[in-house]
């Protein structure tokens, strides 16, 4: 039986959908980009429904998550109903939701003992010394919280300057961490693309000149990296406890070794594609294709009760 993929993105002319599309195919499968914005749920017990477009959904085998930060929870209440009705994913929504607020995502990993730049939340305006003191002298970087792409990322570089950037954060009522600066990353940051228990592929990013986020949306350039076996053990554990088949982990080379900085549910696939020119949308179909057969053996082996 062929197997039977899904895509969960909204732009089906992505280079990542397209190079997943591209990759399902090679490997024989059926495959289709559907929208989470025009899914339909019917949540009731043992009655669990996905219409798409208005009709029902043929048997999916796997879902492939692609969900952009404008429509986390949408495409996190798909694909949860999506697990709920047996559909393999490498990802979990809960995962997703996990590794997009920052602050969750570090406290899990924190409390995983990986070490990560140091970070201070806090809401109260009466907290703002408090906040710099539990980070330590400046510089600082106050960010935010569910930022993407380096925007709302701010290095401060006095404790006047941070607490300027905290009452305008505050004044928008967003969500923000306040970190330690690590100036000896100097611009640049490690992208290690991890599918299943391997990281397949890395790369290191550095900042335009002036700037110091590595983003390639803030016009960062991208090179092939080699890293040493504590960055890749970090990374793969970091995407194993948050629950990511498919992750892009970002570490800080630090003088106290490598520095979890975010995780990425959906990374893209060109920068890493064409700094290692590896085919990484294929490694993540095997892995995809992998739980599939044994979601197909659990379901065709039933589990056995014990008699009696
Ligand atoms: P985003 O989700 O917007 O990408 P990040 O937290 O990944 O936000 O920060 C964007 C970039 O800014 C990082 O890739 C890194 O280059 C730089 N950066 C972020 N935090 C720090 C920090 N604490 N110290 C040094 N550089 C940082
Ligand atoms: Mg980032």
């Amino acid at each position: 039986m062929r197997p039977r993929i899904a895509l969960l993105s909204r732009n089906a002319a992505l280079y990542s959908t397209q190079r997943l599309i591209e990759a399902a195919r090679q490997r024989g499968c059926t495959v289709r980009v559907l929208d989470p914005l025009r899914c339909a749920l019917k949540v009731a017990p043992g009655a669990f429904e996905l219409r798409y477009r208005g009709r029902p959904l043929p048997r999916i085998d796997a879902v492939i998550p692609r969900i952009g930060h404008s429509v986390t929870f949408h495409g996190t209440a798909v694909l949860r109903q999506m697990e709920l009705m047996g559909v393999a994913t490498p990802s979990t929504a809960d995962a997703i939701l996990s590794a997009r607020d920052k602050l969750r995502c570090h406290q899990i990993l924190a409390a995983e003992g990986i070490d990560l730049p140091v970070t201070a939340f806090g809401d109260s305006p009466d907290d703002t010394p408090v906040l710099l003191d539990l980070v330590g002298p400046a510089p600082h970087v106050v960010k935010l919280n569910e930022g993407t792409q380096g925007s709302g990322v701010v290095l401060a570089r006095d404790a006047a300057a941070s607490r300027s950037v905290i009452e305008a954060f505050r004044g928008l009522y967003a969500s923000f961490l306040v970190q330690e600066f690590v100036a000896e990353a100097r611009g640049t940051d490690l992208r290690c693309f991890v599918v299943g228990d391997e990281v397949v592929a890395a790369m290191q990013r550095r900042a335009a000149p002036g700037d110091f986020r590595a983003n390639l949306h803030r016009g960062g350039k991208a090179a092939l990296a080699r890293l040493d076996a504590a960055e890749q053990a970090v990374a793969v554990r970091a995407a194993k406890r948050l629950g990511l088949g498919v992750a892009g982990v970002d570490l800080l080379r630090s003088n106290r070794g490598p520095l979890l900085l975010e995780v990425n549910s959906s990374p893209g696939l060109e920068g890493i594609e064409a700094a290692s020119g590896l085919d990484i949308a294929g490694r993540i179909l095997d892995h995809v294709l992998g739980l599939v057969a044994v979601s197909r053996r659990r379901v065709a082996r039933p589990r056995r009760v014990a008699a009696g």
